[in-house]
């Protein structure tokens, strides 16, 4: 290889962590089925060292195109390296345009709903979609999803959801709901479902203006302008924690986003550490991630590190932490109500065979399975969960669509899909959109929200 980047010593970071002589290589064995970057990464390190050839950028830039931050494999670093791989290689080599629109989610919804009575005819003529998947460098095979008439935020903003709960009884709960970018312009139903459900509870619901979490961002490097909209976010959210709400999730990406990746080595920052009151030359360290235990460790050896000096580290580390902490997927939410007794709850259609598949970003929070669990204690229900703990469908999101990336997607969600197949007298229902439309495309049946099977008795 030529002179080293930026993004390639990343890259060559992840090898010698990885696959290099003191690396620990655990993923060489287990991230075989799962993950295509894993065993990429070893057969490149394999051919170095058989033959000595000298690797490509481009074989670099294809390699850490493979991973779809599902969060299966065991160590956070080796994703953040990922990140920053990407983001360096967005600052050397400018994305093509297709994977900045396609990756923003936000304003594709956002047009994509205010022009819908416009693009859906079109969509249906064979001859203009097939310019527009050529343009968006999306794959001919994949459908364009249709825009509803009008996005969740309109409805909601109609319905006055978005000004703060007035008057709040003092006994009610309330929720501030982050609906996300996939809810909110793709799938209004599933969103309208939360809010039918918790406003049924007598729970009120705000819905703060809000940005895209980010994620579709980072995945194409754009750190910049994900930045700009995490920091928004953090205002609002913030903001609504002070005032007493509970911050609710229905996309379990955003969710993951917020709880374990946005948070990464904001622990190790000063500010922290201040707040904390480790002492003098000490270091308070988490030991788990949501759990609130720390173990104290002296400051000398561990910060040089232990550092805040991961992907998101400009932005304000206690006000990520803070944020991390009122999070709530809103299954975990309507989960514990439904276990103290306070949540009226029934499924619309009892009796009806249900498999669930859990999605990477669900599992990744380590809260079990809160939709499954209500919907078993449910009278004459039928679910069966469908997926083990390292199944990924693996859309990632936006790169399923990618003509690059859909032959790689269906190969990762194989094993899934084969165990889906089993189930095929059974109405699939996922709380993630992304891997509900991998599902829909795959099977062509319709998948659904868990909310959207369930409503107050
Ligand atoms: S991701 Fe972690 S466990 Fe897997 S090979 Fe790399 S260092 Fe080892
Ligand atoms: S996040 Fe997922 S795709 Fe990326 S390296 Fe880890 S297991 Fe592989």
């Amino acid at each position: 290889m030529g002179m080293k980047t930026d993004f390639t010593s990343l890259v060559l970071e992840m090898f010698k962590k990885c696959a290099g002589r003191s690396g620990c290589e655990v993923c060489r064995e287990h991230m075989e089925e799962d993950c295509l970057f894993f065993p990429e990464m070893y057969r490149l390190h394999d051919l170095v060292q058989e033959t000595g050839t000298p690797l490509a950028e481009m074989d670099l830039a294809s390699l850490v195109d493979l991973c779809t931050l599902c969060g299966l494999c065991p160590c956070q670093d080796i994703r953040m390296l990922v990140l920053k791989a990407k983001a360096a290689r967005a600052e050397e080599k400018k994305p093509p345009l297709s994977a900045r629109l396609l990756s923003d989610a936000q304003q594709a919804g956002q047009w994509g709903t205010a022009f819908s009575a416009v693009l859906n005819p079109l969509n249906r003529l064979k001859p203009v979609t097939a310019m527009a998947k050529k343009i968006l460098d999306i794959h001919p095979e994949r459908s364009l999803p249709a825009f509803p008439e009008e996005s969740f935020f309109v409805w909601a903003k109609k319905k006055g959801l978005t000004a703060p709960v007035k008057n709040p009884s003092r006994d009610a709960s309330k929720v501030a709901y982050f609906v996300g970018c996939s809810a909110g312009y793709l799938f209004p139903g599933v969103a309208k479902a939360a809010v039918g459900l918790l406003e049924q509870n007598k729970i009120q619901v705000f819905v703060p203006s809000q940005h895209c979490c980010s994620m579709p961002l980072i995945m194409e490097g754009n750190q910049q302008e994900a930045k700009k909209r995490i920091q928004n976010n953090l205002e609002t959210l913030g903001a609504c924690v002070q005032d007493g709400y509970d911050i609710v999730c229905s996309c379990p990406t955003c969710g993951y986003f917020f709880k374990k990746l946005l948070v990464e080595t904001a622990y190790y920052s000063e500010a922290f550490q201040l707040r904390a009151d480790a002492g003098n030359n000490r270091m308070q360290v988490p030991t788990g991630s949501r759990d609130q235990k720390f173990t104290t460790v002296p400051m000398g050896i561990y910060k040089t590190f232990l550092k805040d000096d991961g992907y998101f580290s400009g932005i304000d580390p206690l006000q990520r932490i803070d944020l991390s902490l009122n999070v709530q997927d809103l299954g975990e939410y309507l989960l514990a109500r439904h276990k103290a007794g306070e949540l009226s709850i029934s499924l619309k259609e009892p009796g009806r065979p249900l498999a669930y598949f859990a999605p990477c970003h669900q599992r990744e929070q380590n809260i079990g399975h809160p939709y499954v669990e209500m919907i078993q204690s449910l009278p004459g229900t039928d679910i069966i969960p469908v997926g083990g703990e390292m199944h990924c469908c693996g859309m990632g999101g936006h790169l399923g669509f990618k003509t690059d990336f859909h032959d790689h997607s269906l190969a990762i969600g194989g094993p899934m899909f084969d165990r889906l197949a089993a189930a095929s007298g059974r109405t699939v229902i996922t709380d993630c959109l992304s891997c509900r439309m991998q599902l829909q495309h795959v099977f062509s049946r319709q998948v659904f929200h868990p909310l959207e099977l369930l409503s107050a008795v």
